[in-house]
C-alpha cells in the first residue's frame, strides 16, 4: 500500500514526510517519537493556582466572542466536578463551533481562583478521564505534531507486516512483546510499563540488526579466509615512504606494518584506521594504495563529499604521476561521456586507482581486478554501501578511515569485527591549537586578531550555522550577512569569499582552488568544509554561534587549521556560556573530547553526525543503553555462529541485511 493511501495524507503532507525522509508506510511507523508529553487530568480541588494542569467539565454556556487588543477571546462556563469555572482562550476563533453546550471537554491551562477564572492554552476534544501520554515526534516547519501523529495511527491500522528481526528463541527468552504489538504502544502507549516493555524491544532489535551486520562480516571473514596474498617487494614500499617530504610519526609506521600484514597475508583486510583530524590517515591509505598497486590490484577509494574527493584526487594524482599509476576520479557531477570512458578505462585496467564519491558504486562502474576499497568518513552499513564493487569473485581487502574518535569502552563494542589502528600521536612539529570563546560584544578582539594573521601571509577559515536566513528571524549569523559584515570590518581590502552547498560545483571548485592559492584570504562557510579540507597556510578557524554545533563538529572544524608547524587559533564567537565550550578550550585530544562529550550529553553527537551514520539508533542510545548493547553483542555473536553453517535458512529476513553489507554481491 502507499502512503498517498493513508487518510489525511495529501500533496503536501507527502511532502512534508519526504522531508522527514518518510516515503513508505514503514517509514511511518518506525518514525519515533523522541519524547512523550503527559497529560494528567484532575480533579477541581487539586488544581493548583497559577501552575498549567488539565482539567475536565461540561460546557455550561454557549461561548461568546471578544475583542481585546485585536485578540480573538472566546468566554463560555464550564460545570467541572460540581464546580462552575469561567473559561477563556485566546485567538481560537475556529473553535466556536466545536465548543456546544453540554459537551464535554478537557482544558489545558491555568486558574486565578480570584477571578474563577481559567485561561486555556488547549483545549481537547477526545476526552482523557485520567492520564494519558502523548508521543511527541521531531517536526519540521508546518507539520502539526497531531496531524503525524494521526498519521501514523493510521498507518498502523493497515496492518502491514513488518519483518521482525529478533530470532524467535531470543524473544522467547527475554519475553519480548511481538513486534506489531510493541510499534503500537511506541506510538500510543496506554501506560508507562508497556511503553517501558515496548521501548525495551525496539530498541533491542535496533542493536540486534547492528551486532549481527558486525557479527556476520566477522564470521564470514574467518570462515572464507579468501583475501589475496599479495607478492609484494617491501623494499620498494620503504623506498616509497622514505620519497615523502616528512618522517612517519611512530604510530603510522606501525599502521603501515599492520597494513602491510593485512596485504600479504590471505586474509581478507578488514581494519580501521581511528586517528583524529590530521593525524595523517590519509597519507596511510596511499601508502596502502601503492602496497596494493605493486601487487598489481586495482584500489577504489570513496569520500562523503566531492570536495573531500576532488581533493584526495588532486593531492594522490600528484604524487603517483610520477611513478606512472593512473588515477581517476568519479563523482555525480562529471559528464556522462566522460564516466562511459572512464568506466572503460576501468575495465580495461588503463586505471589504477578510482578515487570518487558514491558515484563509485553506482550502477556500471566495473574494475578490471579491484583489490583494495578504502572508504573514508563513511558509514559501514549504510544503505549506500550496498555496493556494485565486483571483483571477479576475489574478496577485496577493505580499510576504514575514521577521525570520529570514541571512547575505548565503545569502540570495542561498535567496531568489535575489525582490526583497528589507532593514530594518538601527532605529525612531528604540530602545535596544539589555541582555543577561546569570545562574546559577539568584544569581537573587536577576534578582528584584530584575523587581521594579525592575514599581515603575516596567512589564512582564516569563518564558519556559520546558516547559508543564509531565509525567515530574516533569527538572530543566527549566517555566511552572507557575515560576509558583508567582514568586507565592512575589513574596508574591502582583504579578499572574503563564500563556500557553500547550494553553489554550483564550478564555482565551489574556482572558490578552492583560489583558497588554495592563496588568492582568497578568508572563506567563509558552512560545515561543507568540516570534513577533510587540507590547506597548511590556515592558521585560523573563526566559529560563529558556536553553541549551536556539537563537540564532535566542532573539533573536527577546528582541524582545519593548525596543519603545519604554526602556532593556529581557533575563536568560537558564543554569547552562551555551556560547557561544551569549555571542553574546546581546555583540551585538543579527540578522544578525551569524545569522553566529554559522553559525559555532557549523554551520547554524545559523535554517534549522530553523518560521519558515522550506522551507528545512529533510531531509539537506542549507545550509552544509555550500553547494558543492551553488550547482551545484544553476544546474542548476535551466538546467532551467526550457529546459523551461518545453514545459510540463515530458518531466518529468511537476514538475508536481505547480508545482501546490504556485503561489498560483493
Ligand atoms: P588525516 O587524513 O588524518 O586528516 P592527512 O593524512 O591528510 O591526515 O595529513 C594531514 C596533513 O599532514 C597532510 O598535509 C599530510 O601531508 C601531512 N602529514 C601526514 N603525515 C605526516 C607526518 N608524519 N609528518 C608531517 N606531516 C604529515
Ligand atoms: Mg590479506
Amino acid at each position: 500500500m502507499d502512503i498517498e493511501l493513508i487518510k489525511g495524507v495529501g500533496k503536501v503532507t507527502l511532502d512534508y514526510l519526504s522531508k522527514l525522509q518518510i516515503y513508505t508506510i514503514k517509514d511511518l511507523i518506525e518514525y519515533y517519537p523522541y519524547r512523550y508529553n503527559i497529560l494528567k487530568v484532575i480533579p477541581y480541588n487539586e488544581i493548583i493556582e497559577g501552575e498549567t494542569c488539565t482539567i475536565k467539565g461540561i460546557i455550561d454556556t454557549e461561548p461568546k466572542t471578544t475583542y481585546i487588543k485585536r485578540l480573538n477571546k472566546l468566554s463560555f462556563r464550564i460545570i467541572s466536578d460540581n464546580h462552575i469555572i469561567n473559561v477563556v482562550i485566546f485567538n481560537r476563533a475556529f473553535l466556536k463551533n466545536q465548543l456546544k453546550l453540554g459537551r464535554m471537554i478537557n482544558i489545558i491551562g491555568k486558574y486565578d481562583s480570584k477571578r474563577n477564572q481559567f485561561t486555556a492554552s488547549d483545549i481537547n476534544f477526545e476526552i482523557i478521564t485520567s492520564t494519558k501520554i502523548y508521543p511527541i515526534y521531531h517536526l519540521i516547519n508546518g507539520l502539526k505534531n497531531k496531524v503525524l501523529a494521526k498519521i501514523i495511527r493510521e498507518a498502523l491500522d493497515t496492518n502491514i507486516t513488518l519483518e521482525d528481526y529478533i530470532p524467535d528463541y531470543i524473544v522467547s527468552k527475554y519475553k519480548f512483546l511481538a513486534k506489531p504489538e510493541a510499534v503500537k504502544i511506541i506510538h500510543n502507549p496506554d501506560n508507562y510499563n508497556d511503553l517501558k516493555q515496548a521501548k525495551l524491544r525496539t530498541i533491542y532489535e535496533e542493536f540486534f540488526i547492528f551486532m549481527f551486520k558486525m557479527n556476520y562480516l566477522k564470521h564470514k571473514n574467518t570462515i572464507d579466509n579468501q583475501g589475496i596474498a599479495r607478492v609484494v617487494d617491501r623494499s620498494k614500499v620503504d623506498e616509497y615512504i622514505n620519497s615523502l617530504p616528512f618522517k612517519l610519526t611512530e604510530d603510522q609506521i606501525t599502521t603501515v606494518d599492520d597494513i602491510y600484514k593485512d596485504l600479504t597475508n590471505k586474509e581478507r583486510m578488514n581494519r580501521l584506521i581511528l586517528g583524529d583530524v590530521g593525524s595523517g590517515k590519509t597519507c596511510i591509505a596511499t601508502i596502502a594504495m601503492y602496497i596494493n598497486y605493486l601487487s598489481g590490484y586495482q584500489s577504489a577509494m570513496m569520500a562523503p563529499t566531492e570536495i573531500l574527493a576532488r581533493q584526495h584526487y588532486q593531492s594522490i594524482s600528484s604524487s603517483f604521476s610520477k611513478l606512472g599509476i593512473k588515477v581517476g576520479l568519479l563523482v555525480g557531477s562529471i559528464k556522462k561521456s566522460e564516466k562511459t570512458k572512464l568506466c572503460q578505462q576501468l575495465v580495461d585496467g588503463d586505471i589504477d586507482i578510482l578515487i570518487g564519491t558514491h558515484a563509485l558504486i553506482s550502477d556500471g562502474v566495473e574494475f578490471n581486478n579491484l583489490g583494495l576499497v578504502i572508504t573514508d568518513e563513511q558509514h559501514r552499513f549504510g544503505v549506500n554501501q550496498r555496493s556494485n564493487l565486483h571483483n571477479k569473485g576475489q574478496m577485496c581487502d577493505v580499510l576504514y578511515l575514521s577521525a570520529t574518535p570514541i571512547p575505548r569502552t565503545y569502540a570495542l563494542t561498535i567496531y568489535g569485527d575489525m582490526d583497528t589502528s589507532l593514530i594518538k600521536t601527532k605529525p612531528n612539529g604540530r602545535k596544539d591549537i589555541i582555543t577561546k570563546v569570545v562574546k559577539m560584544s568584544n569581537i573587536k578582539e577576534v578582528l584584530n586578531s584575523m587581521l594579525e594573521v592575514i599581515k603575516k601571509g596567512q589564512q582564516i577559515y569563518v564558519v556559520a550555522p546558516l547559508i543564509e536566513d531565509e525567515d530574516g528571524n533569527s538572530d543566527l549569523n549566517d555566511v552572507i550577512k557575515l560576509k558583508d559584515k567582514l568586507d565592512m570590518a575589513f574596508n574591502k581590502k582583504i579578499r572574503i569569499e563564500i563556500l557553500h552547498g547550494k553553489m554550483k560545483n564550478n564555482d565551489k571548485d574556482q572558490v578552492m582552488e583560489e583558497y588554495k592559492k592563496g588568492e582568497i584570504k578568508i572563506l567563509i562557510s558552512t560545515t561543507v568544509i568540516e570534513v577533510g579540507v587540507d590547506v597548511k597556510n590556515s592558521t585560523m578557524m573563526v566559529i560563529f554561534n558556536a553553541e549551536r554545533f556539537g563537540l564532535a563538529t566542532l573539533h573536527q572544524l577546528r582541524g582545519r587549521v593548525g596543519r603545519n608547524d604554526i602556532q593556529s587559533y581557533c575563536y568560537l564567537i558564543s554569547d552562551k556560556d555551556i560547557p561544551r565550550l569549555k571542553v574546546m578550550e581546555e583540551s585538543n585530544d579527540g578522544f578525551y573530547i569524545s569522553e566529554k562529550d559522553f559525559e555532557l550529553r549523554g551520547e554524545g553527537d559523535l554517534f549522530g553526525t553523518k560521519q558515522s551514520g550506522d551507528m545512529v539508533f533510531k531509539m537506542g542510545n549507545i550509552r544509555r543503553d550500553y547494558k543492551i548493547l553488550v547482551q545484544c553483542k553476544n546474542d548476535a555473536k551466538a546467532f551467526v555462529e550457529t546459523n551461518y553453517v545453514n545459510n540463515f535458512t530458518n531466518y529468511k529476513q537476514f538475508k536481505t541485511i547480508i545482501k546490504e553489507i556485503e561489498l560483493i554481491d
